[in-house]
């Protein structure tokens, strides 16, 4: 420990991202990204935003960005909250409703592990509650907990959703607890939960243009909720950072919602190589758990996730193993290109053949 650190630094264990390996060689589906660019109209905009009005701030409030993205999920402009990138949503969310008073966050035991990270920062108590053998969520199984909820909808890194009808009853019966449902991967086929906004104040809404906008080098995410929740959120932000969003990214970011045509070309097509994917890998005798995700999380009984993970690696394959309990025989898989995956699926029985070799 450095004599410098503070306390609260001390007892960090901060979050590890997905590798980003600097040479090019890797197929790399290890970080849930997108594999298409992204729309030919972000690139554009961006480069017409590119000049001399850098030497200005940009919007504090990103006023055009919260209004586009309202229009398209149907809010008023009073219910979005913009911030860099969903992770800083999320963590500005932890520090507006969970810090201090109720001490405690209840989440699946297998998801986001950024989630554990946040409890460290702001000294809350992570309770975790066990996914069901399926790795489905039980909802009801949070009901009457004290503390606030959050999990991702689809589930990560399982790529299971959880069903709406089962997050209104937790938002019905729990009025007085606030639930984050963290819909990252929620374009790839699953029901978001925007939907209940208007009825339910003790819901807030996270989403991200990393993956199914092509953003992830952009940084921009957003929360949708009652205007009370957006309001926290802001009298955080602006204790912490007032720009937390750049000029680009802002101006990427309403290109991005504006090209819906594009945003379901791409989409559409990741659900379709996902669909894909899962006959090919079941082909080779995986067990793939039912995924609305732009990733699949599969496991073989008969080789070691751990030797598969660094087979493919070698092979120049990089796809994402969690040593972790319950989960240390998987592997998530991000959904590339048709291309991509095909090449996958012909590394992995030639790894699984030197695998069957050395044993
Ligand atoms: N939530 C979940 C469940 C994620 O997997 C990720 C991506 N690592 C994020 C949030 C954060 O995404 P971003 O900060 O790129 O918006």
């Amino acid at each position: 420990m450095d004599k410098f650190w503070s306390p609260l630094v001390s007892r960090l264990h901060p979050y590890v991202p997905g590798e980003q390996p600097r040479d090019q060689q890797y197929i790399k589906l290890n970080t849930n990204e997108n594999p298409y660019p992204p729309s030919p109209a972000v690139i554009a905009a961006i480069n017409e935003a590119v000049g001399a009005s850098l030497r200005l701030y940009p919007d504090p409030e990103a006023r055009e960005l919260c209004e586009v993205i309202a229009s398209s999920v149907g809010v008023g402009t009073r219910n979005v909250f913009v911030g860099n990138g969903s992770d800083e949503v999320l963590a500005l969310a932890f520090m507006a409703f969970f810090s201090g008073h109720q001490g405690q966050v209840n989440f699946p035991d297998i998801t986001y592990s950024f989630y554990p990270v946040y409890c460290d920062l702001f000294d809350l108590t992570a309770n975790t509650i066990a996914l069901e053998y399926d790795f489905s969520i039980d909802l009801s199984r949070y009901n009457g907990l004290p503390g606030g909820v959050i999990f991702p909808n689809p589930n990560a890194p399982t790529g299971r959703e959880t069903p709406l009808s089962q997050i209104e009853a937790l938002l019905r019966d729990n009025p007085d607890t606030l639930v984050i449902v963290d819909e990252a991967y929620i374009d790839f086929g699953g029901e978001s939960a925007i939907a209940l906004v208007g009825r339910y104040p003790n819901l807030l809404v996270i989403q991200t243009f990393s993956k199914s906008r092509s953003l992830a080098g952009m940084r921009v995410g957003f929360a949708i909720g009652d205007s009370g929740l957006i309001e926290a959120l802001n009298r955080v932000k602006d204790s912490f950072n007032s720009y937390p969003l750049d000029r680009l990214a802002q101006t990427a970011a309403v290109a991005a919602i504006k090209d819906g045509i594009y945003f379901n070309n791409i989409r559409r097509k990741i659900i379709e190589t996902r669909s894909q994917t899962v006959d090919g890998l079941t082909e080779l005798g995986f067990q793939v758990v039912p995924s609305q995700a732009n990733f699949v999380f599969a496991m073989h009984p008969e080789y070691a996730a751990a030797d598969l993970y660094r087979e493919l690696r070698q092979a120049g394959v990089l796809v994402r193993y969690f040593n972790k309990p319950r989960i240390d025989q998987y592997l998530r898989i991000t959904i590339g290109t048709d291309e991509e995956m095909q090449t996958m699926l012909t590394r992995l029985p030639e790894a699984m053949a030197r695998l069957r070799e050395t044993t």
